[in-house]
């Protein structure tokens, strides 16, 4: 059975000394939580994260890797950095990114390309903004985001590839999705991958996030097609983690 994984990503947040709290706290519970947990910190805090979490269950992501293998890029961070400082996981294609960054379905498939090739696990971050959910246009916009990149990558490279599904407009806004969204969204999504491969459809873990918290991820992750979460706010919140990753699945 694939195990439930809670993705933690502090976006640009954090200190030495508030990490050091919070990382306290999340030791305290790794080891009992029946969850995979990965801390996903700022680039300046991989070693930090790494240095207190080693010896534990909880592993090791960044929230952005370069397309290029190396070269005159400057202030971008490579794959293979990445793989040197320990991390497991990066997050690719994050709605923040492509808006701020203007990052496209293709630079996004380079991303997972160079991360997989460096051994690490990509997860794709997809999803719909509130104006075309209106429209009616979320289901078009997820499949495009998803088959540009199979198609980039092929899909034999796409089986490991972790999905989360983030609807925009519940990304940061404290307004989830309710279950039955969120489950609607993660069927369209297996039942797509089934048509391409219906293994990989039962292997894939399909994420959810946005505004998860410790009240409503309980409802979440009885949905049968959520195999997991990718959380913001509620990572710093040392409770709040703690509960997510205790919730029974
Ligand atoms: C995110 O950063 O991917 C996210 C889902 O944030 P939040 O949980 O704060 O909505």
């Amino acid at each position: 059975m694939k195990q439930t994984l809670i993705i933690a990503n502090w976006k640009m947040n954090g200190s030495i000394l508030a990490n050091s709290k919070l990382l306290t706290g999340m030791l305290k519970f790794s080891n009992t939580a029946n969850t995979e947990l990965v801390i996903c910190p700022p680039f300046p805090y991989l070693h930090q994260v790494k240095e207190y979490i080693v010896g534990s269950n909880i592993k090791l992501g960044a929230q952005n890797v370069n397309e290029n293998n190396s070269g005159s890029y400057t202030g971008e961070v490579s794959a293979d950095m990445l793989k040197e400082f320990y991390c497991r996981y990066v997050l690719v294609g994050h709605s923040e990114r492509r808006s701020l960054f203007q990052e496209s379905n293709g630079i996004i498939a380079k991303k997972i390309t160079q991360a997989m090739d460096a051994g690490l696990t990509p997860v794709l971050c997809i999803g719909e903004s509130l104006a075309q959910r209106e429209k009616g246009d979320a289901q078009s916009v997820i499949l495009e985001q998803l088959s540009c990149v199979i198609n980039d990558i092929g899909l034999k490279k796409f089986k490991s590839v972790v999905i989360a599904y983030e609807p925009i407009w519940a990304i940061g806004t404290g307004q989830t999705a309710s279950p039955e969204q969120a489950q609607k969204v993660h069927r369209m999504i297996r039942q797509y991958i089934y048509g391409l491969d219906p293994i990989l459809s039962k292997n894939i873990s399909i994420l959810y996030g946005g505004s998860v918290n410790e009240i409503n991820a309980a409802e979440l992750i009885k949905q049968k097609d959520i195999d997991g979460f990718l959380v913001g706010g509620a990572s710093l919140k040392p409770d709040s983690i703690e509960t997510i990753c205790k919730l029974k699945i």
